[in-house]
């Protein structure tokens, strides 16, 4: 999203350095023009009921006329629901700002988090500036200026193209040398040097004849076929008021949206810009594009952040946020209280929740499948029966990123396709996470632990 990602732009992101970022193979939400989840579609496999609830969201959006929401998405880990997002701001398409952020971005050392919150929110909405052209009928859009040479002579033309004519000029040998072109409009006056073959634009109010006499003789007129003023041609430029807010603002000007280091941004010059932004809107010159903020992992803000979003979305200008996380009832970050997805109780309340549900076998085989394709890896028939057999008892995630070790495996055998043998081999190389637990429990006494000690094995 933008995406701008932090990025949504994820996938331009990652195609532009030829890499396979987690949900490259994800290009929408997967529905039907009634917004009915399709089975599988848009690399989008199951998870209906959620799918179906993003959907209500998506027209939501699009109608642009309701902003300031919460959307909470909750679930067990590697359910989709980064995926979920991913296909919203897929669906939405560009003219919709959708910003994706992870809960941990917000504490930096640049940034306070609530400048770090409000440039996300800002970035999330979208100012569709129309401005108004003038096309003149006649408008000239192309001077050629053709040279040749005919028995032993130069001989050129002057042809001024126009929206509605073409009118050619024939020219004497003299004027064609050095001969340049400008752009003019219908109407006005050119005038052509004899000597150099310059064209001169005079504009319109040179026609009156003591004009012509007072640039001597030496010069040649050409009145350009006139032409009446008449359609409004509009051009709409979609900006972020982030973007606007960095180029007003003095100390960081424009060449800050290429570093991205923006620094803390005034909040006068945001007043100001909200005050201009409003009146544009009232004027009729520019529209409000409420886009899309995305917190995945929210559990990592904390209560300062939290009580910021709550007071945000209540703004002029607020965007509908979404956010995802796979915490049960635990602790708000910043307090002694535990209350449900570490979100505090107003926050909560304030949301609307989507859960995702785990996968079923055939869900999970879809899915993999799609990824080996995204991959392009082979993968034989059996094999991947093992990588869902793997992904159902260990996780989604963790069979996934076997896929491409196995093909590695493969590739030292010289063998282009994934076959069991290739799978077991990896599975045995790389632990999933129950595995790596019981190991550390086996071995904890050649750990350091939280005192930074390393327990002396009684038995060594
Ligand atoms: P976590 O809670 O750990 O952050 P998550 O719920 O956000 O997990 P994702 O990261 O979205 O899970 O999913 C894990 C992987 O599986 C990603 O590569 C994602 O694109 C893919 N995936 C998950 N669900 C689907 C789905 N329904 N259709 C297609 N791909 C999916």
């Amino acid at each position: 999203m933008s995406i701008q990602t932090s990025d949504g732009s994820s996938k331009e992101y990652a195609k532009s350095l030829s890499l396979i970022a987690a949900h490259s193979h994800i290009s929408g939400l997967g529905l039907d023009e009634s917004l009915q989840p399709k089975p599988t579609s848009q690399g989008m496999v199951g998870q209906l009921q959620a799918r179906r609830a993003a959907g209500v969201i998506l027209k939501m959006v699009q109608s642009g006329l309701i902003a300031g929401r919460a959307v909470l998405i909750a679930g067990p880990p590697s359910t989709g629901k980064t995926a979920l997002a991913m296909g919203l701001s897929q669906s939405l398409g560009k003219d919709v700002p959708f910003t994706a952020i992870a809960g941990s971005e917000i504490f930096s050392l640049e940034l306070s988090k609530t400048e770090a919150l409000t440039q996300a929110f800002r970035k999330s909405i979208g100012v569709k500036i129309k401005e108004e052209t003038e096309l003149i009928e006649g408008e000239v859009v192309e001077i050629q200026i053709d040279k040749s040479i005919t028995g032993g002579h130069k001989q050129g033309k002057l042809t001024i193209k126009t929206t509605d004519m073409e009118t050619i000029y024939e020219l004497g040998s003299k004027m064609i040398d050095g001969l340049t072109k400008e752009k003019v409009l219908a109407g006005d006056v050119i005038s052509i040097d004899k000597a150099s073959g310059k064209i001169t634009k005079l504009g319109r109010s040179f026609a009156r004849s003591r004009d012509y006499d007072a640039m001597g003789a030496d010069t040649r007129f050409v009145q350009c076929p006139e032409g009446e003023l008449q359609k409004r041609k509009s051009v709409v430029h979609t900006v972020s008021l982030h973007e606007i807010d960095v180029i007003n603002s003095r100390t960081q000007g424009f060449l800050a949206l290429f570093t991205g280091d923006t620094g803390e941004i005034r909040s006068e010059v945001r007043d100001q810009i909200n005050t201009k932004v409003a009146e544009w809107k009232e004027e009729g010159k520019a529209d409000i594009v409420p886009g899309v903020l995305f917190i995945d992992e929210v559990h990592m803000l904390d209560i300062e952040c939290f009580s910021f979003i709550n007071r945000a979305l209540e703004d002029e200008f607020a965007p509908i946020v979404v956010m995802a996380t796979n915490r049960g009832i635990s602790k708000t970050r910043g307090t002694n209280y535990k209350s449900p997805h570490g979100l505090p109780l107003d926050l909560l309340d304030r949301s609307i929740i989507i859960t995702t549900q785990n996968y079923n076998e055939q869900e999970i085989k879809t899915i993999l499948s799609i990824r080996a394709q995204e991959e392009e890896v082979e993968i034989a028939p059996d094999a991947l029966d093992l990588f869902t057999k793997i992904g159902m008892e260990t996780s989604l995630r963790y069979s996934s990123n076997l896929i491409s070790v196995a093909q590695q495996i493969a590739l030292k055998r010289n063998n282009n396709t994934v076959e069991v043998t290739d799978v077991k081999r990896a599975y045995l190389l790389f632990l999933d996470s129950s595995r790596s637990v019981k190991f550390l429990q086996q071995n904890e006494s050649q750990y350091i632990d939280d005192q930074g000690k390393v327990e002396i094995n009684s038995a060594a």
